[in-house]
């Protein structure tokens, strides 16, 4: 069971969030499951369930614990195994919950006993917490952010599964986690300090006597005890995977003040101030406190309503304005009432903070329509309405902006529009590619790259950067623990 979900939006992740795959379906999803793949004739590889999700709010508590409940009476009936590949994130919050992966992993092995092998993988946002590592048998998390190697790092999770099965059976595991809860959005892998820990976390990986390495970021959209990094080496010498393990958690500890958002961040204010005196076209901004493929609820209206007072945007180029984009505000009924005005129409409609209305409340939209799609498959009626130089799209769902066709199937040219604001972290590649410039603006949501203002309250203990020096001693324990 695989999602990402902050505990600091409103928005509730239901049925409606998960994708399900079983039987055939299922272990066809894994590349290196699919016919002729080698590691899918060493084994009999049977689906049992994945419930996989976009980001969203904390998972409703009838819908984790029905899947839990499928998960565990399908591995009983359709057992006994040998071993189990066991698909998570690693951020799943689940209301009534404060560590919904060891709730699952406890499910999972008291479905298949104890003689069974099982092989967490996971995202290195997720968080691993002792019980987490202790009830399974294998973990590790992939190495890259962005994740171009998920899949790959399952593949390695199913291999040494299969290695262990057949041969020495389970692993050694030092685990120990380092009290630095950081975004997403300062750690990526293709900048210091995290390219040179994640660098090392794969030399560790090498070594003689150990079987893996992994270093988590931890997930900070989530006010649970175990949000925080966490190192974890697994092996066959008790020594060497203690040793390594230590070094890579005081390795992180020592960075903690280095890492750095990827890109020029600033508030809205600087990052506006930047956009109008910049050249550079399109400029993309990141809307990122409410970036839905982080956990926010999307409908945030905080920064649109500020785009809309701008007198920048207030008419458009050809009478001496600037052009933007804003991508998007989901509100079923006002799409749904800009859809029936149809195109041309002048339209004047409430939308947004239906889910969200914690930085600011709804807003009204007042323009004329400039677009309508009725069946986007993911955002359902989508409709552009146009308030002087500024264009609004507007969903029935939450729907992700990533793409440059993404735009242009409802007749935007983002390559030829001032400004381009989008509900994302980082730019995904396409974005990227096509913005002459970028800044992260750091606004309010439910993700807020700004962690302070989400104000945690349930870490249980100090974490950088929340708590000052002063409060960690000569500095936390950072002794693994041998699982
Ligand atoms: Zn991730």
């Amino acid at each position: 069971m695989a999602i990402e979900s902050s505990t600091f939006s409103p928005h509730r992740s239901g049925w409606e969030a998960f994708t399900l795959l079983r039987g055939n379906e299922l272990v066809r999803r894994y590349p290196f499951l699919r016919d002729g793949a080698p590691l899918r004739r060493e084994a009999e590889w049977v689906g049992i369930l994945r419930a996989g999700a976009l980001p969203g709010g904390a998972v409703l508590a009838d819908v984790y614990e029905s899947v839990r409940t499928e998960i565990g009476l399908a591995l009983e009936a359709q057992g006994p195994f040998d071993g189990v590949l066991l698909d998570i994130h690693g951020a799943m919050s689940v209301l009534g919950y404060a560590d919904a992966e060891a709730d699952l992993a406890r499910a999972v092995r008291a479905a298949v006993g104890p003689s069974c092998l099982v092989s967490a993988s996971m995202d290195l946002h997720g968080n691993v917490s002792r019980e987490l590592a202790a009830t399974v048998d294998l973990i590790a998390c992939h190495r890259m952010a962005a994740h171009e190697d998920d899949d790959e790092a399952r593949q390695r999770a199913a291999t040494d599964l299969l290695r262990r099965i057949d041969g020495s059976g389970r692993p050694h595991k030092a685990w120990v986690q380092v009290p630095v809860l950081l975004p997403g959005e300062k750690t990526s892998t293709r900048l210091e300090p995290a390219k040179g820990i994640y660098a090392d976390v794969a030399r560790v990986a090498a070594l003689d006597g150990v079987l893996d390495a992994s270093v988590w970021v931890g997930y900070g959209w989530a006010d649970e005890p175990r949000c925080r990094a966490a190192v974890v080496v697994m092996g066959d010498d008790p020594a060497v995977i203690t040793r390594e393990a230590e070094r890579l958690a005081r390795r992180y500890w020592d960075a903690r003040d280095e890492f750095e958002f990827v890109a020029p961040a600033g508030s809205y204010d600087e990052c506006l101030e930047a956009v109008l005196a910049s050249d550079a076209r399109p400029f993309v901004l990141s809307d990122s406190g409410d970036n839905p493929m982080a956990g926010g609820a999307g409908d945030v209206t905080w920064t649109l309503a500020r785009l809309l007072a701008e007198p920048a945007f207030a008419v458009p180029p050809a009478d001496g304005g600037r052009s933007a984009i804003y991508a998007s505000l989901p509100d079923a009924e006002a799409a749904r009432a800009v859809a029936d005005a149809g195109v041309d129409a002048v339209v004047e409609v409430r939308a947004g903070a239906r889910v969200d209305d914690g930085p600011q409340g709804p807003l009204t939209l007042r323009g004329v329509v400039e677009h309508v799609r009725l069946d986007d498959p993911v955002g359902g009626t989508v409709c552009v309405v146009a308030v002087g130089g500024l264009r609004v799209i507007l969903t029935e769902r939450r729907r992700p902006y990533h793409l440059e066709s993404d735009f242009t199937a409802i007749g935007l040219d983002p390559r030829g529009t001032d400004v381009v604001v989008v509900k994302i972290g980082n730019l995904e590649t396409e974005l990227y590619d096509m913005a002459e410039d970028w800044m992260l603006m750091l606004t309010p949501g439910g993700v807020d790259q700004d962690l302070h203002r989400l104000r945690h309250t349930n870490l249980g203990g100090p974490v950088h950067p929340f708590d000052p020096p002063e409060a960690f001693g000569p500095g936390p324990d950072l002794t693994p623990n041998l699982l």
